[in-house]
């Protein structure tokens, strides 16, 4: 199957400042991506080349199949597109603004904007220049959806937006999923790409430091495991322990009838918990790191090894 989006050795260079380096994606259609990364990891940059409004350094994009470069107006009203910051001003009511943009997005279906408009809480007879910012992000947000284009690039796109509005358009993006389109999305807030991603891109410095399913990154992430054994020593628990490479900061708090023991665990937990098993395993609890944690301790273990 055609992927929806793929790069290909993409770098972007500003003077000596490379701000996206190797860079390989691959978004099968139909799925929801998520790009993730600290500012300045190159999230934005990506973004623009694969809408060609900056040219790569070097390397490929095919964006739906074709590449952006000419791809022209044809390929750009396949997708729907919200920038990390979007600007809007103007005198223009939102309705008169979306009518503008439908002549350039190409038809939209009866009903559709009011729909948008009614679900995420926006008033369209206001004069753009007199909405705040989540509601400027909303109108940006509607223009993106209401041609249900092939193909969603949203920016940072829930920036401004208070959470019941944020859940609705989580709704919107199962929605969209639902229906066949794909829809790439970069954010800071991972909870968001928690929920909504079948694949999480992490970007670090420009670079890509991993890429997996939500949970083959949770699963390569660090848990804390805590349990509570009988029936072993405190010094055979703790020489058990050390010999594992994936176990670190180890504590063992021996009480009257038991030994207290926590550490945490780095990958799979099976050597820990062989160790514990040795015993009698009395409670035992892992718990699960989320994704923020996961992808602190991800950039922490790159800029480690430069
Ligand atoms: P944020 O979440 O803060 O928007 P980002 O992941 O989108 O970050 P980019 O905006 O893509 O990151 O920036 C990547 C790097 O490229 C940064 O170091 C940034 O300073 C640099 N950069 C981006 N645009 C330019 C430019 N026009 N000129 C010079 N450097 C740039």
């Amino acid at each position: 199957m055609t992927a929806a989006l793929q790069t290909h050795s993409l770098h972007k260079r500003y003077g000596s400042r490379v701000a996206v380096q190797s860079l390989d994606l691959d978004v099968a259609p139909g799925t929801v991506f998520g790009l993730v990364g600290p500012n300045g990891a190159g999230k934005t940059t990506t973004i623009r080349m694969l809408l060609d409004i900056i040219r790569p350094s070097s390397g490929s994009i095919r964006v739906l199949g074709d590449s952006p470069r000419v791809g022209g107006a044809a390929l750009r009203r396949r997708i729907g597109y919200i920038p990390g910051e979007l600007r809007l001003d103007g005198r223009m009511r939102g309705r008169t603004l979306l009518d503008f943009l439908t002549e350039l997005s190409g038809p939209v279906a009866p009903g559709t904007i009011d729909t948008l408009a009614e679900r995420l809480g926006l008033d369209l007879r206001r004069p753009v220049h007199t909405l705040s910012k989540g509601n400027k992000q909303k109108l940006g947000l509607i223009q993106a959806f209401m041609h249900r284009p092939p193909l969603l690039i949203l920016d940072e796109p829930t920036s401004g937006l208070d959470p019941l509005v944020q859940r609705e358009f989580l709704s919107m993006v199962a929605e969209a999923r639902a229906a066949g389109q794909t829809v790439l999305l970069s954010s800071h807030v991972l909870s968001e790409i928690q929920q909504a991603a079948d694949r999480v891109a992490v970007l670090a410095s420009g670079r890509l430091v991993a890429e997996g399913t939500v949970e083959e990154l949770r699963s390569a992430s660090v848990r804390r495991v805590r349990a509570v054994v009988s029936a072993l020593s405190e010094e055979a628990v703790r020489a058990a322990l050390a010999a594992l490479p994936t176990v670190t900061d180890v504590e063992v708090m021996p009480t009257a009838e038991a030994l207290h023991v926590a550490a945490t665990v780095t990958g799979e937990v099976d050597g820990a918990l062989r160790a514990l098993l040795g015993g009698h395993l009395i409670d035992l609890t892992v718990e699960e790191p989320d994704l923020e944690e996961s992808l602190i301790d991800l950039y922490a273990r790159t800029e480690g090894a430069r």
